[in-house]
């Protein structure tokens, strides 16, 4: 049995990524920051293990990391979206964009790599964005942040894939989710007539892709998974 570690596991992609993976026999340990009593109920229900960590604070990931113990899978997903005019956009805001949606990636990936490495096996998916990959007006941190996590998975593949490590990522398209509770009806709808496959995706369409980038046997690394329904092709 895998021990697979999703940081912002509570909701959303995350909370059905740790259900899928459960489903098809992995231990799962969920990450959370604020949001306790959903994590709770989510360790109970797929026999997990719930961890509180803001892992956009260095010394809290390092704290986590002193509690996980084995990590065969780790799923860096936590991220916030926020819609930001950049010639408006204050420090923190920048930072807390960057730091929630990247340096997390960076942080958790350098505490699960040295027990990677001396096991010579892993693997490691990002969580990106198709905003990565096209960029967004009016998030340029988010995509600026969802970019980084590209370069990172590209480049963090070449660096361990020696070491047995695998690095790869998902780019999801329009997911529906909290992240997306504000958007209205005509927006949905709007978007489903742009989507080839004319429909949004599903937080299960994006566990699946990752469930299949963190697969044992694959010989996938440093690829970046488009799942937008053909949105962005
Ligand atoms: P969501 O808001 O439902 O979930 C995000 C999760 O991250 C939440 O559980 C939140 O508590 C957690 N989180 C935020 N900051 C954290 C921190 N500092 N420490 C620990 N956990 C933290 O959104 P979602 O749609 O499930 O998004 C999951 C990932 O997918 C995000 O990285 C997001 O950017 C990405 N994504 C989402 C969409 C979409 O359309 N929903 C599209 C592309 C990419």
């Amino acid at each position: 049995m895998r021990n697979v570690l999703i940081t912002g596991a509570s909701r959303g992609i995350g909370a059905e990524t740790a259900r899928y993976f459960a489903k098809m026999g992995d231990k799962v340990i969920i990450n959370y920051n604020n949001s306790e009593t959903e994590a709770k109920k989510l360790e109970k229900e797929i026999n997990g293990i719930a961890i509180k960590a803001d892992v956009s604070n260095s010394a809290e990931v390092k704290r986590m990391f002193e509690e996980v113990g084995r990590v065969d899978v780790l799923i860096n997903n936590a991220g916030i979206a926020g819609f930001y005019m950049l010639d408006t956009m204050s420090d923190d805001e920048w930072d807390r964009m960057l730091s929630t949606n990247l340096s997390s990636a960076f942080y958790c990936s350098r505490g699960v790599l040295p027990q990677m490495i001396s096991r010579k096996s892993g693997a490691i998916v990002n969580i990106s964005s198709m905003w990565g990959l096209t960029g967004a007006a009016c998030e340029v941190a988010y995509s600026t942040a969802k970019a980084g996590l590209i370069g990172m998975t590209k480049a963090l593949a070449k660096e361990v894939g020696p070491s047995g490590i695998r690095v790869n990522c998902v780019a999801p398209g329009v997911i529906d989710t909290d992240m997306n509770s504000g958007l209205d009806k005509n927006t949905i709808r709007e978007l489903c007539d742009e989507t080839p496959l004319c429909r949004i995706g599903t937080a299960l369409d994006v566990a699946k892709a990752v469930y299949y980038l963190a697969d044992e046997n694959s010989f996938i690394t440093g690829h970046i998974l488009n799942v937008s329904g053909g949105l962005v092709i």
